[in-house]
């Protein structure tokens, strides 16, 4: 492997002249070793003109070849108004190294530029903030890998705090050092230390990157554990009980922050420890996850102002899970790490064979009012807006009066005597899903400065998020479901979505399922009939699941789920369900080898699944449309019908499908109309509708023809929208000639 380094001074290789100023490109050559050659072409001083117009790039370009990895990192000097690099320069110079290197089939990627330790006032803020959407977009554009170090060096300086961090950076004493007599102060360049964390990172994200597909080398079959839940003697029983009935996996740790942590900073992980090496000895792989959903009551009594804020002002208390926002600081802070902690002890492990983030992101709290909120809302809409006045326009402002003058006067969306503008919740709840993101993306940050394990999420239909979004930056998708039995397209079209969320990949982990019947003290479920796991597990393992895996192996005797089923009841007794999974654990090992020697194959059909369509319909619903019940009907009627699909989101890959089914997806942006159309152009049949089209990215009705450029291509005009429950559908059939039927 060959690895080549274009960039400035924070990536350079210095002379002993320099020392002990190191780039982070000479700390990785130091790092990788033997196992690649690391050419450092980084150039202090250097732009993203320089480099090219020296003759950097060309040097560099020379040396490319297919084994040639390429890494970019550039900023701190396009920063410089003395350099003259305008940014719209710096993307389109990336561009073009980028479109260079891969054209001699090199693998360009992508790095935000290092952060400095403050700003020239001494701050510890981003500094190189600007850089950053652009290099998002380059790497979304050229579908490449983008490591986000700007964001990683932002959190590792907090974690050495403001004095701390110094020790990174190339700040000496006088005399300190030979080669700096007069001592140095310095918070862009570093020393071995601080290259040698930021080489550490790139490390592991290249180890992430040239992992070989499948990330799972066999299938998973188990539950989900409590052992700081139980005694020590009945966890070591269950996981006796797992093995006897042929279970391979198990996740634990999602809610035990209390355990690792009992104390604010005292982190005693004995217990993550003793049950990673009981399920070791016992042949079971292990999911461990970050219990961040649970912050214990130190915390909370700590940080009262980091608790959930609700639309009426009341403020949640502590209990129950989820009760903190995720946008607070001081959370953040303690989560990230409490992360760190665990990360560096699964790498102990070869045992873990993946990481969860969290638990069901959103499943109980879906939007927050505390001030944390309030001021990132306001900085969210001016960095998407730009201007007040784009915003007013965009958001159509004018009805009821309701412009604003500047963004600190944009409300909240809390109580007002009827509805908020549809823009208005649509950004709400966009900024909402984006700021978690941002959250479980920093998570992973702190996963990779220990570890390559593959990170994953259990997420679900069910909650208010941007699963593509989120999925991006993680390595596996993962989920939970819990369909009854008379909704089981509802199981597969969970199959068939969470294998297609990652863009060039297509495993994923089944991580919490029930053996029997859900449950909770408000609410209990019919119990599956018999067989009905078993024909979960089959279709499931078929459809590429790599893990399917029970909630939970032992039922609990407290807290709010005492009635849900699980393997074994709270008493260790077979509970209803157990001779399915004992009867689909034999069924999965007689699959195993089948499996392994074949590849899911792809079908032919798909069938566009949009988040921001489920969030266009939380608000414009009509009083009756149910997002998730439309497509769940609409799916059904085809699984039905046997037709096999692919369930794809709107920035997948259309090509090698058939037939595009495109339903309930109200917007439909340029670029996804121009994939649509080439589809269509290739040969593609492309079938649109209903309620597809016929809204703009801000929930606004379109100002063409009702729908917009898809009207124009599909020749349309007079466009009208109404409600089928409101008139006859035969009349305005009869009314209108090639009209849109919005129905
Ligand atoms: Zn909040």
């Amino acid at each position: 492997m060959k690895v080549l380094l274009a960039g400035d001074s924070t990536v350079a290789t210095y002379s002993q002249e320099f020392a002990p100023m190191m780039g982070w490109g000479e700390a990785l050559a130091a790092q990788l070793g033997d196992t690649a050659e690391v050419i450092n072409f980084a150039k202090p001083g250097s732009t993203t003109r320089s480099f090219m117009e020296e003759g950097l790039f060309e040097q560099l370009l020379e040396k490319v070849d297919e084994d040639a990895l390429v890494l970019f990192q550039f900023g701190h000097n396009d920063q410089n108004p003395a350099n003259g690099v305008k940014l719209n320069e710096y993307y389109l110079r990336l561009q073009r190294m980028i479109a260079d290197v891969k054209a001699k089939k090199g693998q360009p990627i992508l790095c935000t530029p290092v952060e400095r330790r403050v700003d020239g006032n001494g701050r510890a803020v981003q500094t190189l903030e600007a850089f950053l959407p652009i290099c998002r977009r380059l790497a979304e554009e050229a579908e490449i890998p983008l490591f986000d170090l700007n964001r990683y060096t932002f959190y590792l300086y907090r974690e050495y705090g403001l004095e701390g961090a110094k020790q990174l950076f190339m700040w000496l004493g006088r005399g300190e050092q030979a080669t700096y007599p007069m001592g140095s102060v310095d918070d862009t360049h570093f020393r071995e230390k601080g290259a040698h964390e930021i080489a550490r990172y790139v490390k592991i994200r290249l180890q992430e990157f040239l992992r070989q597909e499948p990330l799972f080398k066999k299938h998973y079959y188990g539950a989900c554990m409590y052992p700081e839940v139980w005694s020590r003697e009945i966890f070591e029983q269950d996981v006796v009980h797992m093995q006897e009935i042929g279970m391979n996996f198990a996740r634990f740790g999602e809610f035990a922050w209390k355990t690792i942590e009992p104390e604010e900073g005292r982190f005693d992980l004995s217990l993550f420890e003793r049950a990673l090496e009981t399920f070791q000895k016992h042949g079971i792989d292990v999911c461990l996850c970050i219990p961040t959903p649970t912050p214990p009551r130190w915390f909370t009594r700590k940080y009262p102002d980091a608790l959930i804020k609700n639309a009426d002002g009341t403020v949640m208390v502590h209990g129950s899970r989820q009760h903190v926002c995720t946008n607070n600081e001081d959370f953040r802070r303690y989560a990230y790490r409490m992360t760190r902690k665990v990360a560096s002890l699964a790498v102990k492990y070869p045992n873990v064979i993946a990481i969860q983030l969290d638990n069901e992101f959103k499943c109980h709290v879906d939007l927050c009012y505390c001030d944390t909120c309030r001021t990132r809302w306001h900085q969210h809409l001016e960095e998407a807006y730009g201007t007040v006045d784009n915003l007013n326009k965009q958001w159509g402002t004018q009805v009821w009066s309701e412009a604003y003058d500047c963004f600190e006067d944009i409300v909240l969306p809390t109580r007002t005597p009827f509805l908020h503008n549809s823009s208005l919740m649509n950004a709400f709840r966009k900024f909402t899903a984006l700021t978690l993101n941002e959250f479980a993306h920093d998570l992973s940050h702190f996963v990779r400065m220990e570890t390559a394990i593959p990170i994953t999420h259990n997420s679900a239909f069910g909650f208010n998020l941007m699963n593509d979004h989120l999925f991006a930056d993680l390595d596996v998708a993962g989920f939970d479901t819990y369909p009854s039995a008379d909704n089981y397209p509802a199981f597969l079209l969970n199959v068939d979505r969470w294998r297609n969320v990652r863009k060039h990949s297509n495993e994923s982990l089944l991580l919490e399922t029930t053996t029997s019947h859900t449950g909770h003290l408000e609410n209990h479920v019919t119990p599956h009939p018999a067989g009905f796991i078993t024909a979960e597990m089959f279709i499931g393992f078929a459809g590429n699941l790599k893990s399917f895996s029970y909630w939970h192996f032992r039922g609990h005797r407290h807290g709010v789920e005492q009635p849900h089923s699980a393997v074994v009841t709270a008493w260790g007794e077979p509970d209803m369900g157990y001779n399915d999974v004992v009867q689909s654990s034999k069924l999965a090992k007689e699959m195993e080898p089948h499996l392994m020697v074949s590849e899911y194959r792809k079908a032919k059909i798909a069938f566009m699944y949009s988040d921001n369509a489920k969030r266009f319909f939380t608000i414009d619903h009509g009083g009756y449309q149910d997002h998730r019940g439309l497509v769940t009907d609409y799916y059904s009627s085809l699984i039905k019908a046997g037709i096999r699909l692919e369930v794809i989101q709107e920035n997948s890959d259309y090509t090698g499908y058939e037939v595009l089914i495109v339903p309930f997806v109200r917007w439909i942006s340029a670029t996804v109309l121009e994939k649509l159309q080439a589809f269509v152009a290739g040969g593609g049949k492309l079938i649109l509708g209903p309620m597809t089209g016929d809204r703009t990215e801000e929930l606004a009705w379109p100002d063409r023809n009702g729908l917009d450029r898809i009207g124009e291509w599909l020749g349309f005009s007079g466009v009208r929208q109404f409600s089928v429950k409101i008139l006859l559908i035969r009349e305005i059939i009869g009314a209108c000639r090639k009209t849109w039927i919005d129905w």
